[in-house]
C-alpha cells in the first residue's frame, strides 16, 4: 500500500504537505471522521484526494456547484486519476457511463451534488457500491447561519445512514464561525471528528483600507498603480457593477462585468476571458469567484463595504494565490453602512450566489434559527466588518480576530501599521463640519442631563467616542443605534430612546 507522501509525490508532484493536510489525511485513513476548517486556497481537496487513492473503495464527494465538479474532475484527469462527476449538465448516457464505471470499481472519486443523493437511480447505485469515504465539500452550505445555505445538504446524513456500511465522513469548509462549525458536526452526525483549524493568515497579502470621499477617484489611483495586472473589483449591487464597468472601459481600463443577472453565456465568457488573462480586470458582485483558482491575481478591490468578514476574507483572499505580494483594498465611506443594513433586511435585492434564489438566508429552516436571533447574529458580523473598516488598528489583526485567531498588534503589512496616507480619513472621521459639532454638543448636554437624573456617570451612559460617532452617523432607529461602535445593547435599551429623539429632532430642524 502506498503512503500518503508517496501518493502526494507520484500523483500530484508536490514535495511536502501543507499545514494540516497530513493530520486530516491520517485521521481519515484511520477511519475517523474529520472536519477541516482551512482558508480558501489552503489545499482542502488534497486532504480527501490522497485518501481516495489509498482507501479500497470509492470516495464520494458532495459539492454544491457544477463548475466546482468540473474544475476538480478536469484537474484529476490531467493527473491521470480516474474521477467523474455526475450532474444535470451531462447527458443520460454520460451519467450511466460514470455510474457503471463507479459500480465496477474503476473510479477513485465521484463528484455529485447534494440533490443527487436523493434520486432513486443514484440510491440504487449507492446501496450496492463500496463507498469508503464520503466527503462534504463547502460544508458550510449545511448551515442556516450562512448565506450559502442549501437545504439538500441537510439530507446527507440520512443518505449515509442508508448505505450498507457507514463510510468515514470528512467535511471541509473555509467558514470558521462557531455556529456554523457546530451545525456541521450535528447535521452530519459526525462521530468524534478530528477538528482541524489551520491558520487564516495570508502573509503575502497587503491589506489597505481607505475612506475616500470620492471612491471613483480612489479607484482610478489603484487601477493606475496596477495597470496591466490581473485584478477583481467587487461591488455590492449589479447596478454598481454595470455602471462601473462601463465607466472604466470608457476611461481606458479594459474590463468585463460579472453578476448573476447577466445571461449565462455572457457571464461564462467574461469569466473565461479573465481567467485566460485576455482581460485584466473583472468587475463583479459576490456571485463571482467561488472555486476560482487563478494564481496571479495581484489585487482585489472592494468598492463597497462587505456584509461580514468571512465574505470579505473569501473574496479578498482570491488575491495572491501564487504566494507573490498582492494587495486587498477596501474603499469605504459613511454611506456604506446604511446600504449594508438595507440589504440585511432585503437580501433579495442584492446579489445572490450564482444560482439565483438558492443562497438566500431567508431560506434557512425557521425551526433552527429564529429570525430575531439571525438578525442579531448578522448585525454582530457587520459590526466586526465595521471594526475592520474603521482602520483604527492593525487590519490583519482585526481580520484574524474575527476568525478567533490571535495575532500581534503590529503586522507591518497593512495600511494602518504603515500609516499610509488615507486621503479621505480626515473627512470620514471629522465630517463634523460645524453641523456635526453642534449635534455633538447637544448630545453631550443630553448625556449630562441624563447623568444628573439617574446618577449614572456620563461615560457609563455612552463613552465620548460613541457620542462622537453618534453625531457623525446619526442613527435614526434602534438598530442603527446598535451598529454604532461601543453603543452596546444594554446601554441602548436603557438610554437609547432619548438620544434617538434628540438626533431625530436635530435632523428635522437642520
Ligand atoms: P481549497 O479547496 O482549500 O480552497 P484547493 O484544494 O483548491 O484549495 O487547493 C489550492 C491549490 O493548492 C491547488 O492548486 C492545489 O493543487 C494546491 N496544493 C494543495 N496542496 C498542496 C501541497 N501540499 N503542495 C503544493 N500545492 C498544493
Ligand atoms: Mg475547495
Amino acid at each position: 500500500m502506498k503512503t500518503p507522501i508517496q501518493v502526494l509525490k507520484t500523483y500530484f508532484g508536490y514535495d511536502s504537505f501543507r499545514p494540516g493536510q497530513e493530520s486530516l489525511i491520517s485521521a481519515v485513513l484511520s477511519g475517523r471522521d474529520a472536519l477541516g476548517i482551512m482558508p480558501t486556497g489552503a489545499g482542502k481537496s488534497l486532504c480527501y484526494q490522497v485518501p481516495a487513492l489509498i482507501l479500497p473503495g470509492l470516495t464520494l464527494v458532495v459539492t454544491p456547484l457544477i463548475s466546482l465538479m468540473e474544475d476538480q474532475t478536469a484537474a484529476l484527469a490531467r493527473r491521470r486519476i480516474p474521477a467523474r462527476a455526475l450532474n444535470s449538465a451531462m447527458s443520460r448516457t454520460e451519467r450511466e457511463e460514470a455510474l457503471s464505471l463507479a459500480a465496477a470499481g474503476r473510479l477513485r472519486l465521484l463528484y455529485v451534488s447534494p440533490e443527487r443523493l436523493t434520486s432513486p437511480r443514484f440510491l440504487s447505485f449507492a446501496e450496492h457500491a463500496d463507498i469508503s469515504l464520503l466527503v462534504v465539500d463547502e460544508a458550510h452550505c449545511i448551515s442556516g447561519w450562512g448565506r450559502d445555505f442549501r437545504p439538500s445538504y441537510r439530507k446527507i446524513a440520512d443518505f449515509a445512514a442508508r448505505l450498507p456500511v457507514r463510510p468515514v465522513i470528512c467535511a471541509m469548509t473555509a467558514t470558521a464561525t462557531a455556529e456554523v462549525r457546530a451545525d456541521i458536526v450535528s447535521s452530519l452526525r459526525l462521530k468524534d471528528p478530528l477538528t482541524l483549524v489551520t491558520g487564516f493568515d495570508r502573509p503575502n497579502l497587503f491589506f489597505t483600507v481607505q475612506h475616500p470621499a470620492d471612491k471613483w477617484e480612489a479607484l482610478l489611483c489603484f487601477l493606475r498603480k496596477y495597470k496591466g495586472s490581473s485584478g477583481i473589483v467587487y461591488c455590492m449591487t449589479r447596478r454598481t457593477v454595470e455602471a462601473l464597468a462601463r465607466r472604466l472601459a470608457y476611461h481606458g481600463f479594459p474590463c468585463r462585468p460579472y453578476h448573476a443577472g447577466l445571461k449565462k453565456s455572457v457571464r461564462e465568457q467574461n469569466q473565461r476571458d479573465w481567467l485566460a488573462g485576455k482581460i485584466p480586470l473583472i468587475v463583479a458582485t459576490n456571485a463571482f469567484g467561488m472555486g476560482i483558482d487563478k494564481p496571479d491575481v495581484r489585487f482585489v478591490l472592494h468598492y463597497n463595504l462587505p456584509m461580514d468578514m468571512e465574505n470579505y476574507y473569501q473574496e479578498a483572499g482570491r488575491a495572491g494565490r501564487d504566494g507573490k505580494p498582492s494587495e486587498c483594498i477596501l474603499l469605504t465611506n459613511d454611506r456604506d453602512l446604511p446600504i449594508c443594513r438595507f440589504f440585511l433586511d432585503h437580501p433579495e435585492r442584492q446579489e445572490a450566489g450564482p444560482a439565483r434564489g438558492v443562497h438566500f438566508p431567508h431560506r434557512r429552516s425557521p425551526a433552527e434559527v429564529s429570525s430575531e436571533a439571525f438578525r442579531t447574529y448578522q448585525l454582530e458580523k457587520l459590526r466586526n466588518m465595521q471594526r475592520y473598516a474603521s482602520g483604527k488598528s492593525c487590519l490583519r489583526r482585526a481580520m484574524l480576530a474575527a476568525f478567533g485567531e490571535a495575532s500581534p498588534a503590529f503586522c507591518g503589512k497593512c495600511s494602518v501599521c504603515l500609516r499610509l496616507p488615507d486621503p479621505g480619513l480626515k473627512s470620514f472621521r471629522l465630517r463634523p463640519d460645524l453641523e456635526n459639532a453642534a449635534l455633538h454638543r447637544e448630545l453631550i448636554a443630553l448625556r449630562r442631563r441624563l447623568s444628573k437624573k439617574t446618577g449614572v456617570p456620563p461615560w457609563k451612559i455612552f463613552p465620548d467616542r460613541t457620542l462622537h460617532d453618534l453625531a457623525l452617523i446619526r442613527p435614526l432607529g434602534f438598530f442603527d443605534l446598535l451598529m454604532v461602535e461601543n453603543a452596546g445593547l444594554i446601554r441602548c435599551l436603557r438610554f437609547g430612546r432619548p438620544f434617538l429623539e434628540e438626533i431625530r429632532s436635530f435632523v428635522e430642524t437642520h
